[in-house]
């Protein structure tokens, strides 16, 4: 038998099926609507802070676990805006984008055998973290059309191997939004489990019709147990920038920069100080951003519902879950390689948000970050599809 094959761990996952839509809409010149990324400019004086650090010379390796300015800015607005304490240099680690930095605290703090809860649908991506570094992931399961989970379901998955469950609001793909009482039943089975709370917050200012965002750091006897991250790339849309972070409790930040460091010893110097000054953005940019990305949303579930799918409105994130039984294709992934090929729109297969491919066969994810002439583009495409039942073949 041959070494010259893949590791054991590299063969259990696929490549990412959200990366490989953008590659297959580059392949068709399409209208990408797959993989969440703003076709717009990030505001103008977070690119000259970037511009002005590069010049001032700043080219060098940050510290590893980040630049002080900004491991003090991500504290100070965490603290502003929610009340609890942060120290930086105790708390604050800078990665390369908040994939880093999950897959930094996973490897940070699983042993082999230790179970990971992980809600489903789930970002894609949690699944090789888990496989990546060596935990059992038990899925449960966030059910249509509110997604909202079952308390029970919920105990069930915990156990004593239970080291951590990964939370994600507000959520990629379903643009659900947890509230205090889901986010405190999920608290109560941390602490009886002494489990950590992963809580990937990246939408944490994308949010619509009066929802607001819970840290579960917030909630009581949380914060010595939660890892929360974030980054700067859907805040300020610099998604190719790779700078994101880690707020964990004292006892988890050694193992976390120990990971970190040795993974990829930083995230880009210059685009740190850049991160400073957006951080200081003043609360109405984020009021902004919120109310263009609703516009953004209404507009997209206008088009979808017009050409025939059935949405799940969110109330965060920048995703529209839909369901597309009604077209007659045998599975998601006709559907998308259809849409991306024939139609010149590109979504992202619902089955890549599911352990289990055939529990997303009959969904599509599309974002909507994107200009509004993108969409009319997509909306003026989407014509081509044929009227529902037509395209059974
Ligand atoms: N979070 C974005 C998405 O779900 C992009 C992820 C990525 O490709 N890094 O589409």
């Amino acid at each position: 038998m041959s070494k010259l094959t893949g590791s054991k761990k590299a063969t259990q996952f696929t490549e990412s099926v959200i990366r490989e839509m953008t590659r297959l809409n580059h392949l068709y010149g399409g209208v990408n609507l797959s993989q969440g990324f703003p076709d717009f400019p990030a505001p103008a004086a977070i690119k000259d802070a970037a511009c002005a650090a590069i010049n001032a010379d700043i080219n060098q390796y940050a510290v590893t676990w980040g630049a002080r300015p900004l491991r003090e800015a991500v504290a100070r607005e965490f603290t502003r805006r929610y009340g609890l304490p942060i120290v930086a240099d105790e708390q604050v680690t800078v990665c390369c984008g908040s994939t880093e930095a999950m897959m930094s605290t996973m490897m940070a703090i699983i042993d082999p055998g230790d179970e990971v809860v992980i809600f489903e649908p789930f970002y894609e991506n949690y699944g090789p973290d888990a496989i990546l570094s060596g935990a059992t992931p038990r899925y449960v399961t966030l059910h249509e059309p509110d997604w909202s989970f079952d308390p029970d379901e919920l105990a069930a998955a915990f156990n004593d191997k239970t080291k951590a469950i990964i939370i994600n609001t507000p959520n990629n793909p379903t643009g659900k939004v947890f509230s205090r009482v889901e986010l405190e039943t999920i608290a109560a089975l941390c602490r009886k489990w002494d489990a950590v709370a992963i809580s990937d917050e990246i939408y944490e200012h994308i949010l619509y019709d009066g929802h607001t965002h819970i840290p579960i750091a917030t909630i009581e006897g949380m914060a010595e147990r939660t890892v929360t991250i974030n980054g700067l790339s859907k805040t300020y849309s610099v998604t190719g920038w790779r700078v994101g972070w880690t707020i964990s409790p004292r006892t988890l930040t050694g193992a976390i920069r120990k990971v970190h460091d040795f993974l990829t010893v930083g995230a880009p110097a210059p685009l740190q100080e850049a991160g400073a000054v957006a951080l200081g953005l003043p609360d109405q940019y984020y009021l902004n951003l919120a109310a263009k990305y609703k516009r953004l949303r209404d507009m997209l579930l206008d088009i979808l519902e017009r050409h025939h799918f059935t949405c799940y409105k969110p109330y965060g994130a920048y995703y529209i879950m839909t369901d597309i039984s009604g077209f007659g294709f045998s599975d998601d992934v006709e559907f998308a390689r259809y849409l991306a090929k024939d139609v010149g729109v590109a979504g992202v297969p619902g089955s890549s948000f599911y352990k289990n491919s055939s529990n997303g066969k009959t969904k599509l994810r599309f974002c909507y970050c994107k200009r509004e002439e993108t969409l009319i583009e997509a909306d003026r495409r989407l014509v081509k599809l044929a009227p529902v039942g037509a395209q059974l073949r």
